[in-house]
């Protein structure tokens, strides 16, 4: 057997065996879904070619003071992503992983970075997703009034006027309930000392509590797509396997390193998903 065939086998047994599963996702979870990823000042701009003319790249764009410096460029923004994390259907590795943690007596919990909330949209119920950069989904008052995070309507597919030539939001923008202030989606941004985390604080709290009730199990970590840009889901990953004696599959195209004696796999979500179903399932 290839290198890679023996990873994809470890990978299916240790699935097979398992009493539990850890899903730890990142940006590239969502590539096969046809999202970007936002990866490098070229992806980003080929994505969005109007912030090439004004020469903002994502960082410049994902940043509180938006808000209150130009809210039509800030809403165009995370409008559109909005929009587009609405419009876009999850891939069918996401109802893989789904099919999987039915196996196991203790099911799954999801820790993502994406705020596109594409595993509960797959079926993954509320309880059992952490979602450390928050949600697009979820909105909260730039006019700090105490109101706490709102979900926008799950009929919604729009939540803003967008100019898509120039990306800006035409006024009327999304406001607090409580106050009327200007509302914003409930994103960790950059330098973001704004964000609530409220919820995510909330989320992860019962991931811990998940993890404290499996200890006696066999757990296993199927990572997806969580690059080193931002380490927070890899991180994550290493910490739970290395704290619950757990395998890691560390699914990653470009950089699939994982510490000694986890598994490495150097492909795309959906395909890595795919062939290892192709085992699982036979079983
Ligand atoms: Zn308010």
């Amino acid at each position: 057997m290839t290198t890679a065939n023996v990873s994809i086998h470890r990978a299916a047994e240790a699935i097979r065996d398992a009493d539990a599963l850890l899903i730890a996702a990142g940006a590239g979870m969502g590539v096969d879904s046809g999202l970007p990823d936002f990866r490098g000042p070229e992806g980003f701009w080929r994505a969005y070619p109007p912030y090439r003319r004004l020469g903002l790249n994502f960082v410049d764009l994902a940043n509180p003071r938006w808000f209150r410096d130009d809210p039509g460029l800030a809403w165009g923004f995370y409008g559109h992503r909005f929009q587009l994390y609405r419009a876009t259907p999850p891939h069918a590795g996401f109802a893989t992983l789904k099919r999987w943690a039915e196996r196991m007596p203790h099911g799954a919990f999801v820790f993502t970075s994406n705020v596109d909330g594409h595993f509960q949209r797959s079926g993954f119920a509320e309880e059992r997703v952490a979602e450390c950069h928050g949600s697009v989904h979820w909105l909260q008052c730039t006019g700090r009034c105490g109101r706490g995070l709102w979900p926008v309507k799950s009929s919604a597919t729009t939540l803003i006027d967008l100019d898509e030539e120039s990306m800006r939001a035409r006024a009327p923008f999304p406001a607090c309930p409580e106050c009327g202030a200007l509302a914003r989606p409930s994103i960790l941004m950059f330098g973001d000392w704004q964000w609530d985390s409220t919820r995510t604080t909330e989320q992860e709290a019962r991931l811990e509590a998940w993890l404290g009730g499996i200890e006696s199990m066999r757990l296993v970590i199927v990572e997806c797509g969580a690059g080193m840009a931002v380490p927070t889901v890899r991180r994550f990953s290493e910490q739970a396997a290395a704290a619950a004696g757990a395998m890691l599959v560390r699914i990653n195209v470009r950089e699939p390193h994982a510490p000694p004696g986890h598994v490495e796999l150097p492909l795309g979500a959906l395909e890595a998903l795919r062939t290892i179903d192709q085992l699982v399932s036979a079983s």
